[in-house]
């Protein structure tokens, strides 16, 4: 029996009706549930997203919207900070309990806290529902209950922690929101105004997203994914980023449907590439974890013996990086690719990001806000991790000195050049052998193609000198 006449779900990061903790508990203790979203206010420039992945958020609302009215309900749309929005909703709908699910990050967590408080006021119930992950921050612990800082031992401790399975999706909320609780309506670019943008990015919503996890499993991509996963050309990776992103697939279904796809397979190297795709889901939450416990990573070097080094790099050398004309041809692939479709391949995010850091010696900052501007599937937690991890002062990073040479790793992830030629067009005509060194008659690889703008040797030995020269003084 329900055991309130009204509740409110808050939509955050989970968009989607399917295995959604929150949303299933709030239809069962609510004899109708009014379904909001708070659109964030800001206008026109931020550090932080762009017109991409707003553009994604954009779709995946529309098809929340057509979601809830197929079961009879009616999405309400608001705009302005989330706890001050949600407050007004719980007067006006008369709402006895607030249902949501958990957020990591310190912006989220500090609504969930001021909700939490404005819920307390007014008397009403407040409910947070782990969903995002398969376990929460402070659920994978050290031996002496601390929490870790290298990914290994957390990643073999998540490993042995039973999963929660999925639970159902909710076949009714009650009736419709009245008529007389607004609605804002459904955003465009514009909302934000930010320029309509051409790039090819993913179908939003819960169906797309549906559809590529099932392809994922059912072309066998998964079965070949330790193999392939490092090669950029084609689609060798499963391509969820933005699905777990948005919550428009539960992180609990993906495992479940990995798992018994595993159990139908007897090949030891299939086995082995499923594996290695769950351990991948164990970084995204051992980075949601590094952010809850030390939320100071957006400001500094999460290794403190790295904390205020100086990165001497340009300005203008930082702009030819984000229009993709260094010269590198990975590099340039790796931009242009994101730049035309909000997505960067895993192998070729960590190429560009060391570049940026360890051979043009610019703050990794700058990069991981570039990042977060294109990527649909931008994560804080994730991209912060990444872009750490990969300028040498992060959780369980790269060590400084091994610095990753762009044109061994075009040798080694993209000899034949495909990668490279569907990016970068003046490049079409060039032999595969010659996008892996570089020029060495002082001309450019094509017409309108810039030489190196650097020499990847120097800009090694530059950055060991800057690393020895901080941690010695
Ligand atoms: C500099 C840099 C920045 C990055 N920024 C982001 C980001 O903003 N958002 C993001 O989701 N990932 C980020 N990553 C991690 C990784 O590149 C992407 O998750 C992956 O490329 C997404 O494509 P996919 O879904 O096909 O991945 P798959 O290889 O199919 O992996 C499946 C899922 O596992 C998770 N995952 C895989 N690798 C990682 C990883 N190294 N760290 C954390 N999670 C991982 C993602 O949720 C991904 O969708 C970044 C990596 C680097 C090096």
């Amino acid at each position: 029996m329900p055991r309130h006449k009204t509740v409110i779900h808050w939509f955050r990061r989970d968009l989607r009706l399917t295995d959604n903790p929150a949303l299933t508990a709030a239809a069962a203790d609510g004899e109708r549930v009014v379904p909001a979203y708070v659109l964030s206010g800001w206008k026109s420039a931020h550090g932080w997203t762009g017109g991409m992945r707003q553009q994604f958020l954009c779709g995946c609302l529309e098809s929340l919207a057509r979601n809830l009215e197929s079961i009879g309900s009616r999405l309400i749309l608001r705009c302005g900070r989330a706890d001050l929005e949600l407050e007004r909703l719980i007067r006006e709908a008369e709402a006895g309990a607030v249902y949501f699910n958990r957020d990591y990050d310190p912006y989220g967590r500090e609504m969930e806290k001021k909700l939490r408080e404005a819920c307390a006021r007014l008397g009403v119930e407040c409910h947070g529902f782990k969903d995002r992950v398969l376990h929460e921050p402070d659920e994978v612990k050290t031996g002496s209950g601390g929490h870790y800082r290298v990914y290994t031992p957390y990643s073999r401790n998540w490993l042995s922690l039973p999963k929660t399975a999925p639970v159902s999706r909710p076949s009714r909320l009650g009736a419709a929101p009245e008529a007389s609780l607004q609605s804002h309506p459904l955003p465009g670019l514009d909302h934000w105004k930010l320029a309509p943008t051409h790039a090819r990015i993913p179908a939003p919503g819960e169906k797309a997203a549906r559809e590529r996890m099932k392809a994922f499993i059912e072309d066998r991509r998964l079965n070949r994914y330790g193999m392939q996963r490092d090669i950029p050309a084609g689609v060798t990776t499963s391509r969820l980023g933005q699905d777990l992103r948005f919550g428009l697939i539960s992180i609990r279904e993906l495992y479940a449907r990995c798992m018994r796809a595993r159990e139908d397979v007897s090949a030891p190297q299939e086995r082995t590439s499923m594996d290695t795709y769950i351990k991948e889901l164990a970084w995204r939450e051992f980075y949601f974890a590094i952010l809850w416990f030390h939320p100071e990573v957006f400001d500094e070097e999460f290794n403190p013996e790295f904390r205020g080094i100086h990165w001497p790099g340009r300005d203008d050398h930082f702009e030819t990086w984000c229009r993709g004309m260094t010269g590198f041809p990975i590099v340039d692939a790796g931009i242009r690719e994101l730049l035309a479709t909000g997505f960067m391949h895993n192998r070729v995010r960590m190429i560009v990001a060391m570049f940026l850091t360890k051979d043009l010696h610019c703050h990794w900052r700058l990069g991981e806000s570039f990042f977060m501007r294109h990527l649909v599937d931008g994560e804080n937690a994730s991209n912060n991790g990444g872009w750490q991890w990969s300028s040498g002062t992060g959780a369980d990073a790269a060590p400084y000195f091994r610095i990753q040479n762009p044109w061994t790793q075009t040798r080694r992830y993209d000899p034949g050049g495909s990668y490279i030629r569907q990016w970068v067009p003046e490049l079409r005509g060039v032999s595969p052998a010659r996008l892996c060194e570089p020029p060495t008659d002082g001309r450019p690889l094509a017409p309108g193609y810039p030489l190196p703008m650097v020499d990847h040797a120097t800009e090694r030995d530059r950055t060991l000198a800057i690393f020895a020269r901080h941690k010695d003084g």
